[in-house]
């Protein structure tokens, strides 16, 4: 429909995707795979190690391909979703959720919160709490395996998700949500959002609304511009009229999208992270799925407690 491939960045190497399935282990994990990966994106949210050159390259795409017109019309994601007709496209079937439970109450909508900054890069500096954010995008099998080291530690995490891999995930919605995380507005293409003009800027962040509008009942909590860490003003004026009052940032960069091994995202997490802050991470690489566990344990042993972004600014 409208999956398109040349939006697809890389599929990841084979050795990765065996990778990932011994550090995800499970054999739910073997059955995500034959449903249909779609690989782990090379570059992270921030365009990847070679900055300068990748901002060129997503820059050029996302110029050159025009074909955002499917979510165009001036109106809102909030606008657009309103009619009802569209609940009966995407919604998964209960029993497709890993929990079984039942995929039943709406999502939470974005909130504004008096004191925060239009772009929140971090919480509160003295509660004993952070917030893993992940990218949104790639393999589900090792979202589901972030996932569930997540739930099994206790803890909540954020997830911006683009809005083609919703498209290819529909039930991956639900599942984020039935496990208690945040699920928020991470573009529709992931393409480089400070790049482009009003237009074709809006109909990335309203495209991704309208997808999560439809599969969850709510345009998600948050969200999170694509290929920055920073929201222009005009992208933080868009996100707003699309009915997001804070854009999130984050002040600790894991660098896993860089592949640099478990141990080293541990590493680099433990040495930046504070009381308060908002981690960036991703789905789609082996070495976060590996490396969340020890994270976790070490966030623990500093008494510092893994919530949502929500939980983290309330
Ligand atoms: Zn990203």
């Amino acid at each position: 429909m409208i999956d398109d491939d040349r939006h697809r960045i890389e599929r990841a190497d084979p050795p990765d995707r065996r990778r990932a399935l011994r550090g995800a282990a499970g054999a739910a994990l073997a059955g995500a795979f034959a449903a249909g990966g779609t690989g782990a994106v090379v570059a992270g949210c921030t365009g990847g190690g070679r900055t300068d050159t990748g901002h060129e390259h997503t820059g050029r795409a996302a110029t050159g391909q025009g074909d955002t017109g499917d979510t165009h019309g001036g109106s809102s994601g909030t606008g657009s979703g309103s009619g009802g007709t569209d609940s009966g496209r995407g919604t998964d079937t209960p029993g497709r959720t890993d929990t079984g439970r039942p995929a039943a109450r709406s999502a939470p909508s974005p909130r504004r919160f008096p004191g925060q900054p239009v772009e929140i890069a971090h919480g509160p500096r003295d509660r004993g709490r952070v917030a893993l954010t992940f990218h949104g995008q790639g393999d589900p099998a090792t979202a589901t395996a972030v996932l569930k080291e997540a739930e099994r530690a206790g803890a909540g995490i954020t997830v911006l998700a683009v809005g083609t891999w919703l498209d290819e995930h529909p039930s991956l919605a639900r599942r984020i949500l039935d496990g208690g995380h945040d699920l928020g507005n991470h573009t529709l293409h992931h393409t480089d959002i400070s790049a482009m003009d009003e237009d074709e800027a809006f109909a990335e962040i309203t495209g991704c609304a309208t997808r999560l509008r439809r599969l969850t009942g709510s345009i998600g909590s948050w969200f999170r511009p694509s290929r920055t860490q920073h929201a222009t003003p005009l992208v933080q004026r868009l996100a707003r009229r699309a009915g997001y009052p804070h854009v999130l940032s984050y002040d600790v960069d894991s660098l896993d999208f860089t592949s640099p091994g478990a141990a080293a995202v541990t590493r680099t997490v433990t040495g930046r992270v504070r009381d308060g802050s908002i981690v960036s991470l991703h789905f789609g690489y082996a070495d976060t799925v590996a490396a969340l566990p020890a994270l976790l344990d070490a966030l623990e042993r500093r008494d510092l407690r893994a919530v949502t972004t929500t939980e983290l600014l309330t």
